[in-house]
């Protein structure tokens, strides 16, 4: 195992000129029956519209001076041109409902139509959260409910069910430690672990609630190296932030000892969780030794995400940091249900509100379905079969490309570019052609303690079928790679509609905003 000091390569290669990677070979610019698209303010004119609004009745202004002269600029579209615009681009999209999307550590599963129906019930769908507490207990009530399944799947006793994302769920669980550490008096903690198969949210979050980030090397087997987490212990240490199954996919063994380490220097434990799709009804991170984890209910608990909607990453809380809680939350008393809003009475020790109101309601609503359509033992199946799926496309692919580690995997299989040595092929040229092959790539050159990393995670929601399928193109193109079809590799893709984009110049220098001067300038 070695890092991997290349980098990503992200610039189209030497061999290939930009206008190559990006040619156009047919008159209209479309391809096949894919449609070209231009933005929709090259496309549209103020003097068109989709919808007739019946003449205005004048009105004596009251803005004085301040009444606009100019053209506002909104792109105007007829309603034909409008719903091809938003086809044509929601055709350019890859989804999880048009095929296999194996993005690992993002998880991305199928989302039950079931979630959605619930979702859109008009007495969860349309309520506000500025309506008054006795119009919505039903709502109220939903949250209690989903915060007790939530507490009970991880053997916590209590979930802050603010946070809006994963990496605002990690914020939270160390905003609660900090606020902790300050009541206790220990403002020296201020030092936190982080293992280098992170992800770059943890030491973000860490950073971000005035934390100093200390790394721990990972050892052989792409676990925490523990003799070198024990070197690094001291007072000044206010916690860990380790991700379990870890970012290499694989269970970190030594957990519990991990767990104890931490806390004999006074610090605390937080697990990133957002892998929790590997553990529900096998594991309970209560029993490990953890006080703070976020979960995805965007990625376990199988709501919508990746350009599909908003997240939600409830944060569970130990005893010893759940009355740090952010607010708002929601307490039951008798039959009733009530938001606790300020920082009195059951809300004295939070450290503070981190977003307006009480979180995604439409989320919740989808990620309780989700759990109650399952039951407890379907979740528990749901998790084996994920972690089934992985181990089968990592048996299925061990001859042909290189696993990084021996053994077993959790829900997702990690590959180094080692099978590409002396091809000419790179994992991103290799991500390139399984475009082609009408695939979205998998996760690469992430996580970086292993070069070239290709991560895969199934999730459990393909079908053997499916995984089949992946797993022939996989092979062929493992098979095409190592007979040093170069040039073949460096094309790809040839099939989509743009092929090889500068990314890095996108990262570096993004245009975010369309400006009319530029498109004149050009022409
Ligand atoms: C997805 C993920 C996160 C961040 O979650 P967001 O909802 O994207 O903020 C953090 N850690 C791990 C391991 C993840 O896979």
């Amino acid at each position: 195992m070695s890092m991997n000091n290349q980098g990503r390569p992200t610039a189209p290669s030497d061999t290939m000129t930009n206008a190559a990677a990006n040619d156009v070979t047919t008159i209209s610019g479309n391809k096949g029956l894919m449609q070209a698209e231009s933005l929709i303010f090259e496309i549209g004119t103020p003097r068109r519209t989709g919808v007739d609004f019946a003449e205005a009745k004048a009105v004596k202004s009251r803005l004085g001076n301040n009444a606009r002269t100019s053209e506002i600029g909104l792109p105007g579209l007829t309603e034909p041109q409008a719903m091809r615009h938003y086809v044509r681009l929601s055709q350019k999209n890859y989804a999880i409902d048009l095929g296999v999307y194996p993005l690992g550590s993002c998880t991305m599963k199928h989302n039950p139509r079931l979630n959605e129906k619930v979702a859109r019930m008009p007495g969860f769908g349309d309520v506000h959260p500025l309506q008054p507490e006795s119009t919505v207990q039903g709502a109220l009530e939903l949250m209690h409910e989903l915060s007790h399944w939530i507490c009970t799947l991880t053997g916590m006793p209590a979930v802050a069910m603010t946070p809006k994302a994963g990496a605002h769920g990690e914020w939270a669980g160390m905003a609660a430690i900090r606020a902790r550490l300050d009541a206790d008096g220990h403002t020296h903690k201020r030092r936190v672990l982080v293992p280098e198969s992170a992800h770059g949210t943890n030491p973000a979050s860490a950073v971000q609630c005035g934390f100093t980030v200390d790394e721990i090397p990972a050892s052989g087997d792409g676990r925490v190296n523990l003799a070198a987490l024990k070197e690094k212990l001291g007072d000044d240490v206010a916690g860990i932030m380790l991700t379990n199954p870890n970012t290499c996919g694989l269970f970190e063994r030594d957990i519990i000892e991990i767990a104890d380490l931490i806390h004999s220097v006074g610090g605390y434990f937080y697990c990133d969780g957002a892998n929790f799709n590997a553990l529900v009804g096998r594991v309970r991170p209560g029993d490990l030794g953890i006080d703070a984890m976020h979960l995805n209910l965007h990625k376990t608990f199988s709501t919508p995400h990746g350009g599909g909607g908003p997240g939600a990453g409830p944060t569970v809380l130990s005893d010893a940091l759940k009355e740090y809680a952010p607010l708002p939350f929601v307490v039951k008393e008798g039959d009733k249900y009530r938001l606790v809003e300020d920082n009195t009475g059951d809300g004295a020790a939070t450290f503070g509100r981190m977003c307006a109101f009480h979180g995604q309601m439409g989320m919740f609503s989808r990620a309780l379905t989700y759990m109650m359509s399952h039951g407890s033992d379907g979740l528990r199946q749901a998790t084996e079969d994920a972690v089934l799926n992985a181990n089968y496309i990592q048996a299925s692919l061990s001859d042909v490309m290189s696993p990084a580690f021996g053994g077993v995997c959790m829900h997702e299989a990690l590959f180094d570019d080692h099978f590409l040595d002396d091809t000419g092929v790179t994992t991103l040229d290799f991500a390139k052609a399984m475009i082609d092959e009408g695939y979205h790539p998998m996760t690469m050159y992430f996580p970086l303690v292993v070069h070239g990393a290709m991560l895969i995670e199934p999730t459990e929601s393909e079908s053997k079928g499916e995984l089949d399928r992946f797993i022939a193109s996989m092979r062929g193109l493992a098979i095409k790679a190592k007979a040093k079809e170069v040039e073949f590799f460096q094309a790809a893709p040839v099939h989509a509609p743009m092929r090889r984009l500068d990314e890095t110049q996108a990262a570096r220098k993004p245009v975010l905003r369309w400006r009319p001067e530029v498109v004149d300038a050009a022409e």
